[in-house]
């Protein structure tokens, strides 16, 4: 039995378990496949005050998680299966760890880059497909790269790459792009970017070494198929929020992200928080994720105040 519990370890999930643990919650904090979240696949973060030489995303996640454990946060490797938080306590499925109960959750596990699903595309996974700009731009210097997608990420990335690459191809489903008009011009005014636009990705071709060779496309006007030479594909068709573990326990808008009552981070359920990246599909910041971590664990530390279930003068350490 906990008092609090707090799924994910990226900048949100850190800051609520920095919150809890410095006021005597001793939140037990569940590390997903990805401990740190998508920061840790990041190179130079510039953007997180504090740090005006900038630091390694690794490193930021690294030194949040060290001070909440200085505070008496736990942290135990596992893979939350099920839930149910029909009634206090909550009863969490955790894959390693068996069956916890806990009087509050935060939950904070973040969003993943969606992939295409294609042929050998998850296999070239760090050998030439990337679903990150930032953090893998460096190493295609001169070289050709691929971006797959019609959105702003798809057009910023795109943007980006030209910092390294001789050409950036974007390559497209459609003949329009979603992406805002400011984003459009921008990319449509950088000479590096060439469009392969109406063309449907078949399968990511390799070569001998396996490494990325080409993007086999269908070109959905004549149906032909190609196969765009390139040395690096980067997927940038959006992202999707980890929520499928809650099974519509916890209400969530038609793309998947919790729901939270403006200017708090309370779900439709009493006890249960979100905060970060899986409630947030605008802003999706480092910065913004540990500030909604903070009001997570200070709206959990309110609601517990003459509101345990749990008889805690009698468990040791209470
Ligand atoms: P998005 O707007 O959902 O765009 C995803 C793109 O990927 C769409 O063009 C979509 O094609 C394409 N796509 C999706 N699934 C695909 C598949 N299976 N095969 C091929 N193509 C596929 O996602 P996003 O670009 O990540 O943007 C998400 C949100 O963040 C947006 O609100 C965006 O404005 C915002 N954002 C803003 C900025 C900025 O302002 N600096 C930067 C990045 C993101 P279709 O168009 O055919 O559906």
């Amino acid at each position: 039995m906990y008092k609090t519990i707090v799924v994910g370890t990226g900048p949100a999930g850190l800051t609520a378990a920095i919150y809890l643990a410095r006021a005597n919650l001793q939140p037990l904090v569940i590390e997903g496949p990805e401990p740190g979240g998508q920061l840790t696949t990041t190179t130079e973060v510039e953007n997180f005050p504090g740090f005006p030489d900038g630091i390694m995303g690794p490193e930021l996640m690294d030194q949040m998680r060290k001070q909440a454990e200085r505070f008496g946060a736990q942290f135990q490797r596992g893979w939350v299966t099920k839930v149910n938080f029909s009634k206090r306590p909550f009863k969490l499925t955790v894959d390693g760890l068996g069956e916890l109960e806990s009087e509050t959750v935060i939950l904070s596990t973040g969003a993943s880059a969606k992939l295409l699903g294609i042929p050998n595309e998850k296999e070239s996974i760090g050998r030439g497909v990337s679903t990150c700009a930032t953090c893998d731009g460096f190493f295609f210097r001169g070289k050709k790269i691929i971006v797959v997608g019609g959105g702003d990420s798809a057009m910023e990335e795109a943007n980006f790459l030209t910092r390294f690459a001789s050409e950036v191809r974007v390559v497209h489903r459609r003949n329009e792009l979603r992406a805002s008009k400011i984003m459009q011009d921008r990319a449509r005014a950088n000479k590096k970017i060439v469009w392969s636009l109406n063309r449907t990705p078949l399968e990511v071709v390799t070569g001998d070494n396996g490494g990325v060779k080409g993007l086999k496309v269908r070109n959905n006007e004549t149906g032909a198929e190609e196969i765009l030479e390139t040395d690096g594909i980067f997927v940038a068709i959006g992202h999707k929020p980890n929520t499928d573990f809650l099974e519509g326990q916890v209400e969530t808008d038609e793309l998947g992200y919790i729901v939270v009552k403006p200017g708090t981070s309370m779900t439709s359920v009493p006890g249960v928080f979100a905060c970060g990246d899986v409630q947030d599909n605008k802003y999706r910041q480092a910065i913004t994720a540990a500030g909604s971590g903070c009001m997570a664990a200070l709206d959990c530390e309110k609601f517990l105040e003459g509101n345990m279930v749990h008889d805690w003068s009698q468990t040791l350490n209470s």
